[in-house]
């Protein structure tokens, strides 16, 4: 099964993205932790990257599609994968169905954005293994260390509020416009994820890929 998962910035796709992994176990594919590590491995294409991602902006599209196209190539993917944060413009969505790339379901993530606000200021990242954790919701079991690597937990510097409503604005302009592409498809599942624990919303996504 090859899945999108979307939704606005803090909506919790890395965590849904994860549990859709493990019950069909198919690899998911994050551009951002994809291009989060091209920056810390200091190459041409981080450098140039980390201006987008520290203003919130979003990268050019044809780097991100050079790096789906890489990746989806890869062996791993041929029983299906799971797509976090691609596409996130409507050309992008064409150019995977350029590639000629299946998508089975479409799904999006509804949180409305004074809960994304509150939900971001709480968010850190292991900057070994880029983890997803929360202060509140998701807590590691030790304090700022990750459960998965020993790794240390920091705040993601476009995690500060002011980036955070820059992030959201570009959500609505470039990336909300995948919800009419994906729905004339047929291929459209819509979750609210507000006032929802993230169990409640992992069974919501699980249940969706099922009808
Ligand atoms: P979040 O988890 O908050 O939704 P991501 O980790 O997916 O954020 O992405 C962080 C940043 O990486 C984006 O703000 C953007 O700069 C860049 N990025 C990731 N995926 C894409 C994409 N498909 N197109 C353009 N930029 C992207
Ligand atoms: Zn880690």
């Amino acid at each position: 099964m090859n899945i999108i998962l979307f939704g606005p910035p803090g909506a919790g796709k890395g965590t849904q993205a994860e549990a859709i992994a493990e019950r069909e176990s198919i690899p998911t594919i994050s551009t951002g932790n994809i291009i989060r590590e091209a920056l810390k491995s200091g190459s041409e294409l981080g450098l140039q990257l980390k201006q987008y991602m520290s203003d919130g902006r979003l990268v050019p599209d044809e780097v991100v599609i050079g790096i789906i196209k890489e990746r989806i190539e890869k062996a791993d993917c041929k029983n299906g994968f799971i797509l976090d944060g691609f596409p996130r413009t409507i050309p992008q969505a064409e150019a995977l169905d350029k590639m000629g790339i299946r998508i089975d379901k479409v799904i999006e993530i509804e949180v409305s954005d004074d809960i994304i606000i509150n939900r971001m200021s709480g968010r850190r990242v292991c900057e070994v293994c880029g983890a997803s954790y929360h202060l509140v919701n998701k807590k590691p079991q030790k304090d700022g260390i990750c459960d998965k690597c020993n790794g240390t937990l920091v705040q993601r510097e476009d995690d500060h509020p002011d980036t955070v409503k820059n992030r959201l604005k570009i959500y609505r302009e470039q990336t909300k416009p995948l919800e009419v592409y994906y729905s004339k498809q047929g291929k459209l599942a819509v979750i609210q994820g507000d006032n929802k624990s993230i169990k409640e919303t992992v069974e919501l996504v699980l249940n969706a890929l099922e009808a």
